[in-house]
């Protein structure tokens, strides 16, 4: 019978990283609304017409649920309307 149970522990040697490194944004960029300068949250929601709330820019202004293209985004801070694309910077 070989029943000697080896439990290997691994120690999980915590890594410091360092939680405030210069965010190095070189992809999307920072999100902002043209009018006022606002940020969307990740946790913020836009409705559709037909009903379901989502973050619009998680799907670049598609509704997931009814596939409609909203080619002008509202700013949730200020309530303007702006063309979607206005909500990315530009380079
Ligand atoms: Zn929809
Ligand atoms: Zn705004």
């Amino acid at each position: 019978m070989n029943d000697s149970a080896r439990t290997t522990l691994d120690p999980s040697t915590p890594e410091t990283t360092s939680a405030d490194a210069p965010a190095d944004t070189s992809g999307h960029g920072r999100i902002r609304c043209p009018h006022c300068g606002w940020t969307p949250r990740p946790d913020s929601v836009w409705f559709c017409q037909c009903g379901h709330s989502w973050n619009t820019f998680d799907t670049g202004g598609v509704c997931p649920a009814c596939l409609k293209r909203w080619t002008m985004t509202a700013c949730l801070s200020c309530g303007k309307w702006s063309p979607h694309s206005d909500w990315y910077p530009k380079d």
